[in-house]
């Protein structure tokens, strides 16, 4: 037998006042604990963050931004999450390389697709590297392309480009990638433990909650911070 691995995409509850341009879901794996997607509009653009993602094999999130005017176009790239269909974009050319992003669904075993930004060399034997790669459920990438094309009607022909990225922390009971919309604000005692910027689900208490119901790992920090915050709800 393999690893042993199990995915629960479920909506993010409690969030139904959140504006039209964000969305945002997370998936419990069982081996490796919660996996986040957040969605929003950025200037003339889209945003997908992924938290954790791999970068050069390390984990860390990845901020992701799409502008409009994408090779294929934005409706592409999300119609091609939403059907669960492999796509090839931005694609870039340097001197004996060439990168390109790649949505890669299904791997065989397990119902996930990966995202990816890879470089191949124009030599046919070179490597195919990896340089950043997120994977996900398929449903949960399916949500994120439904709501990527949600987002692409309001960006307007006139929003303006985001030059720089906004940005985002990690929360601290969860590693959701935190905006400024997003954010909680909630500061919670004044103990050893550095509770700020926490995610509403966190502040909550309904991150714990959804932990012990699907019974995923969660590293000791995240746990140490998770049950400060439900001692001090209690
Ligand atoms: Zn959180």
């Amino acid at each position: 037998m393999g690893r042993h691995k199990q995915h629960k995409p479920r909506r993010s509850r409690g969030e139904n006042d959140r504006p039209a341009t964000e969305w945002f879901g997370t998936a419990f794996h069982s081996t490796a604990g919660m996996q986040h997607l957040d969605v929003r509009r950025s200037g003339n653009g889209v945003l997908i963050t992924s938290s954790p993602a791999e970068i050069d094999g390390v984990p860390a999130s990845w901020p992701l931004r799409l502008r409009n005017d994408v090779d294929g176009g934005l409706n592409e790239v999300g119609a091609a999450l939403a059907a669960g269909r492999g796509h090839v974009f931005g694609v870039t050319e340097g001197p004996g390389q060439r990168t390109a992003l790649a949505f890669l669904p299904d791997h065989p075993e397990e119902g996930v697709g990966t995202l990816a930004r890879v470089r191949t060399s124009e030599d046919p034997d070179g490597d195919v590297v990896f340089e950043r790669s997120a994977e996900r459920p398929m449903g949960l990438w399916a949500e994120a392309g439904e709501s990527l094309l949600r987002i692409v009607p309001l960006l307007g022909p006139d929003a303006p480009p985001a030059d720089e990225l906004e940005d985002c922390r990690l929360c601290p009971g969860c590693y959701r990638p935190v905006y400024e919309s997003s954010s909680s604000h909630t500061l919670i005692g004044a103990g050893p433990l550095p509770l700020m910027g926490l995610c509403r689900l966190c502040a909550e208490g309904s991150t714990l909650r959804s932990l012990r119901q699907a019974n995923v790992p969660i590293d000791t920090r995240q746990r140490t911070v998770l049950e400060t915050v439900a001692a001090a709800l209690a």
